[in-house]
């Protein structure tokens, strides 16, 4: 039985048997995995710091030969708790979405650096409060969606390569000009040529850059439900959490 190191942030838990968790941990080393946490619900554990939800730590895993082929846990030194987003409501129904999002775009032992640094950075802002939510929330959705290899390329119409972009097709990620518009079916998203900009922006820029533009309010709702839309499209998913991000936000 080998110790294995890693780092990774709690997405998910579940509880497991009478007194355990199964935790979905997006590790450095080994991308999405899921690991059980023996015995955690009962005793004073040590490793209760580092199951709560987000927070991202230094891992003591192994793999046991027998059964079900999780890792389990044995220690976890957390090194960002992200206390703050646990701490308020609509940080928290954020993060949930973020953490559910990530959970299902990606697959079990495929690590992703890049993947890893935008769920922390997005993490981050919301923790810290660096950004307008909203916002920090489109740049999750469209960087994602780039990392992922479903970037839309937003330059020219794909139907007759003109410059004058007027749409995006939400389940193939092409745009196209408002001539070639009319013979495109199914949900297309209008976009102005500012907002092209943008996205071509948050889908290229580096690592914390991302977040480094400026747009109105209005911009960015719409920013919002464009790459919510079209996230969901892409990955052929709905998420359950955004309804209650919904509830919260009409909170506020
Ligand atoms: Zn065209």
């Amino acid at each position: 039985m080998a110790l294995i190191k890693t780092s990774g942030i709690v997405l998910r838990t579940t509880k497991y048997g009478e007194t355990s968790l199964i935790v979905t941990l997006l590790t450095r080393d080994f991308g999405k995995v899921s690991a059980i946490a023996n015995g955690v619900r009962t005793k004073k554990s040590r490793l209760l710091a580092g199951l709560q939800l987000f927070a991202y730590s230094e891992i003591v895993m192994y793999k046991a030969k027998q059964k079900n082929g999780l890792y389990h846990l044995d220690e976890m030194n957390v090194l960002e708790s992200f206390s703050g987003v646990r701490g308020a409501l609509d940080k928290m129904a954020y993060a949930t979405y973020f953490a559910e999002v990530a959970n299902g775009a990606l697959s079990e032992d495929s690590p992703d650096d890049e993947v890893l640094s935008l769920v922390l950075n997005t993490l981050y802002m919301v923790d810290r409060g660096l950004s307008d939510y909203e916002k920090i929330k489109t740049v999750f959705e469209w960087r994602l969606s780039a990392v992922l290899g479903y970037a839309p390329s937003v330059k020219i119409c794909s139907g007759c390569q003109s410059k004058d972009v007027f749409g995006l097709a939400l389940y193939d990620g092409t745009v196209f000009c408002e001539a070639c518009a009319k013979d495109k079916q199914g949900s297309v998203a209008r976009l102005s040529e500012g907002m092209c900009r943008i996205i071509e922006y948050i889908t290229l820029a580096e690592g914390k850059k991302i977040f480094s533009f400026d747009a109105n309010e209005n911009t960015i709702k719409y920013l919002s439900q464009v790459s919510e839309a079209y996230i969901s499209a892409q990955l052929d998913r709905e998420f359950k959490t955004l309804d209650y991000l919904k509830k919260v936000r009409a909170l506020g």
